[in-house]
């Protein structure tokens, strides 16, 4: 079980592989992976291994750890070649369409987006 983590949590699951991701990057501290849900030909997840609850819990309680997530936002970014034309969202709150909270970034790409979000 995952550092601070309260109850079941899917990506957590995740890390530590209880439920096998579609991994597509991995470092010591982060893991990303494809969105069972795809809402763009490239929507990849990326996560930190130990559990916050969104980015504010997050930055709050290990900047590092955040960074650490941004780093491997832009080696995702890399590796599917998206650079320069991409979307990054952290959904924040069951009212912004968090639904697993244990934050993560959706990396989305592939197709024009448009703009206010939906
Ligand atoms: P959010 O709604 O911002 O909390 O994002 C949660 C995301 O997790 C959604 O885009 C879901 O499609 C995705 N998701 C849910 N279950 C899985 C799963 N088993 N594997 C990969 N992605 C998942
Ligand atoms: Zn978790």
């Amino acid at each position: 079980m995952t550092e601070a983590m309260t109850g079941d949590c899917l990506f957590c699951s995740m890390v530590d592989r209880e439920i096998e991701p579609d991994v597509v990057h991995e470092t010591a501290t982060t893991l990303a992976f494809r969105d069972i849900n795809p809402q763009a030909p490239t929507h990849v997840l990326v996560v930190p291994k130990t559990h916050h609850r969104d980015v504010a819990a997050l930055a709050a309680a290990d900047a590092g750890l955040l960074s650490d997530v941004f780093r491997a936002v832009a080696a995702v970014v890399e590796q599917e070649g998206l650079e320069g034309r991409y979307r990054l969202v952290f959904n924040t709150g069951a009212e912004a369409g968090q639904s697993v909270f244990h934050v993560h970034a959706h990396v989305l790409g592939g197709r024009p987006f448009g703009w206010p979000p939906g």
